[in-house]
């Protein structure tokens, strides 16, 4: 058992080590590792891996061979630290991705600068998700540096990726068997759920293509050609029809916010005809023809309580249905991404020791939530089969890919301990 001496000499080495561990979330800001394309993620890895090395870590680098976006130009570099305990026991892994969406327009800040203002940390990534990864590394680091003795392990990931699908990071680690259910217990996550929010999982991903082939002709003679465009109008008037159908199933997931808690779609994207805005045309030129062609993107997003197969069904059969009412429509469905919904049992050891370290640190209650979104706890789940996985950490969610994203420091520190105490737990039984 944990002894409360024992918890206190942790706490306190992450108390000393706050001002170290702002500066270092601020230096992982300045590296701007963006994705796409996935910009300078070596050099980040190695930022973290040296800082590792100083803390008394094994460092590993794992790059994702293999993988076609693990590139001369886009390396693809993850880094695992490890703290061995004294004997075998459990193994907690804390796991953070360190790439970061474009900063986008609308910063009143420098977007890579780090700059630290009022309490809070600024920069693309301060809240997804760079200071999280540096909490749970404070967390983990405070171990050796109590010089604490537990038979387990405690391990930390940085990994890339995750804002496009996470394939070459967590995924990739999970597919060479470095997190995997025969090695790893407990997995912690921290993406910005706050101080008091433990993320169980999150929806599913149904992401496809519909696309409508017709027959080009003239557009003064719109009769003698077949326009894909309006086939796929028909499609997109039918899928509006489908969102009160949707709406009516609420998941027993505690996804946030409540509105999220149904099935949902989105048209990403509408692709028809002949672009004006094509480069390779040379410039804005037009022909007027009927479109031969159109495609749209949608983001299907659904619940526990839905299976995929329910859930492709159901677009096929709306494409079905449209082409039985008129043969001559022309419908392919393509799929681009798919996540299936997951969640880590409410009474796992994993959420009992996170909730219990949140109320003695924070001195309230710990709020059980879902993600509207995934995130990499899909992976852990499905590749690597460890059956406790949440996300907990510092920032709050809606700063997240926002201008002026921002945490606040004190968040950081919170989390930290919270982390720690929890891990402790975990790794001493
Ligand atoms: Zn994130």
């Amino acid at each position: 058992m944990t002894d409360a001496a024992t918890s206190e000499r942790v706490l306190l080495e992450i108390e000393a080590a706050a001002e170290e561990m702002i500066d270092f979330a601020a230096e992982l800001i300045r590296i701007p590792t963006v994705n796409p394309p996935g910009t300078e993620y070596r050099r980040c890895a190695e930022a973290i891996g040296d800082r590792l090395a100083t803390l008394g870590f094994e460092v590993e680098y794992v790059e994702a061979d293999g993988r076609p976006e693990h590139s001369e130009a886009y390396p693809r570099v993850n880094v695992v630290g490890s703290l061995r305990g004294s004997g075998s026991g459990p193994c907690v892994h804390l796991n953070g991705h360190f790439d970061v969406v474009p900063p986008g327009d609308g910063w009143t800040v420098d977007p890579f600068g780090g700059e630290l203002r009022d309490g809070r940390l600024y920069g693309r990534g301060s809240a997804d998700m760079k200071s999280g990864l540096v909490a749970a590394l404070y967390a983990a680091a405070a171990f050796a540096r109590a010089g604490i003795e537990f038979p387990g392990r405690i391990e930390i990931s940085g990994t890339v990726d995750e804002e496009s699908g996470g394939f070459a990071g967590v995924a990739h680690l999970a597919e060479v068997g470095r997190i995997h259910r025969d090695r790893t217990d407990y997995v912690i996550i921290p993406e910005p759920f706050g101080t008091l929010g433990i993320s169980l999982g999150h929806r599913g991903v149904y992401w496809f293509k519909v696309v409508a082939r017709g027959q080009i002709g003239h557009g003064s003679m719109p009769f003698l050609g077949r326009s894909a465009i309006d086939d796929l109008m028909a499609v997109l008037a039918r899928i509006d029809k489908l969102r009160p159908e949707l709406e009516r199933l609420v998941t027993s997931m505690p996804v946030v916010p409540a509105l999220a808690r149904t099935g949902s779609i989105n048209v990403n994207s509408i692709l028809g005809g002949q672009s004006d805005a094509d480069p390779s045309l040379g410039g804005p030129l037009q022909t007027p023809c009927v479109a031969d062609y159109a495609e749209a993107v949608f983001d299907r997003r659904f619940i526990v309580e839905e299976s995929l197969d329910d859930v492709r069904g159901q677009i096929g059969s709306i494409l079905t249905e449209l082409e039985r009412e008129d043969p001559e429509r022309r419908y392919e469905l393509l799929d681009l991404m798919i996540v299936e919904p997951t969640m880590t049992p409410p009474d796992s050891p994993l959420v009992r020791a996170l909730a219990r370290s949140i109320r003695s640190i924070v001195g309230e209650e710990a709020e059980l939530v879902a993600s509207p979104g995934t995130y990499d706890q899909k992976h852990i789940a499905r590749i690597a089969g460890v059956e406790h996985c949440v996300a907990y950490g510092p920032g709050e969610l809606e700063q997240a890919h926002q201008p002026d994203e921002s945490c606040a420091v004190e968040d950081i520190v919170t989390s930290a301990k919270v982390m720690a105490a929890a891990a402790l737990e975990l790794t001493t039984g």
